[in-house]
């Protein structure tokens, strides 16, 4: 389909506690943007709640013509169906997103997951170009996981990429999942944050935690090391799975830099035998990777 010059899509991340959506042309130039928060009544108003970003970013930007809107969201997703089959955060369950936004406006509407198209955007404009066999893995309250094997993101109907609760630790501490000791309940940032207030009974977030650790306090380098062998321990699974040749670690917890990822390329070093060592980097597009992801999806479909 041909497009004005002025054509834009809208790209919406619909996060747990913020909305961050912009207006994208075809260079994926970001010509707007705002950052919102996700309102109690999501579920019910998903259409209207992201018709009207929609809307205040166009006011914002009377010259752009609209071309369609991605839309990406966390949990469970059917990204062919357009359906959100489950947020535990958002707390829906088969939510018809992608239709509830087509009512909205007249422009087709493609529906994501936040993090499988944060790795689209990080190889299309990020710390990914080039790759074709990725894992792309946000570290925050929770762990995420995303693949690119032989250039193509993996979705399995929704299933793939659930790195934050693979079991790292048969008797570690209880995870929400129901499982025990998933690599979130021992490598994410509330994980580092947990551990260090029982070993301290301090509390202080993850990054004071690695601002400590780079100090030199003992108490926070082994609650710190810890994290990081749960995460070796993760990459290292996936590596030997899938044979991923690059690791983009984002989130979060990632904004630590090399306190986090000098450690963790050594752990991985360490732990591997036989397999293809990864590259370890930080992700580049930081938290706007899924609101570029969704105008990666949309410019894709039109
Ligand atoms: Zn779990």
């Amino acid at each position: 389909m041909r497009q004005s010059p002025a054509a834009v899509v809208a790209a919406v991340d619909v996060g747990g506690t913020r909305i961050k959506a912009s207006l994208v042309d075809r260079s994926y130039t970001v010509v707007t943007q705002t950052t919102v928060a996700t309102p109690a009544n999501i579920r019910e108003d998903i259409g209207q709640v992201v018709t009207s970003t929609v809307r205040s970013l166009l006011a914002d930007a009377p010259a752009a013509s609209l071309a369609g809107v991605g839309v990406v969201v966390p949990g469970l997703v059917d990204e062919a169906g357009g359906i959100g089959r489950l947020s535990v955060n958002l707390g829906w369950r088969d939510l018809p997103i992608r239709d509830a936004v087509a009512q909205g406006v007249d422009v087709p509407v493609v529906l994501g997951h936040d993090v499988r198209a944060g790795l689209l955007a990080e190889s299309r404009l990020g710390a990914a170009r080039g790759h074709a066999n990725v894992l792309f893995m946000p570290l925050g309250t929770g762990i995420a996981g995303a693949l690119m094997l032989d250039g193509v993101v993996i979705a399995a109907d929704g299933w793939a990429g659930e790195l934050g609760h693979v079991v790292i630790d048969p008797d570690g501490p209880v995870c929400p999942c129901g499982q025990r000791g998933c690599l979130e309940v021992l490598g994410s940032a509330s994980a580092v944050e947990r551990a260090y207030a029982a070993a301290t009974g301090q509390s202080a977030s993850a990054e004071e935690v690695a601002h400590r650790t780079e100090a030199g306090d003992p108490v926070a380098g082994e609650v710190w090391n810890a994290a990081v062998a749960a995460l070796g321990r993760g990459i290292v699974a996936t590596v030997t799975l899938t044979g991923v040749d690059r690791v983009v670690v984002g989130g979060g917890l990632a904004q630590s830099g090399e306190v986090l990822l000098a450690p963790l390329r050594a752990d991985v070093m360490a732990r591997l035998t036989f397999q293809r060592p990864p590259q370890i980097v930080p992700a580049a597009l930081g938290d706007r990777a899924g609101s570029l992801g969704a105008a990666c999806l949309v410019w894709d479909a039109l």
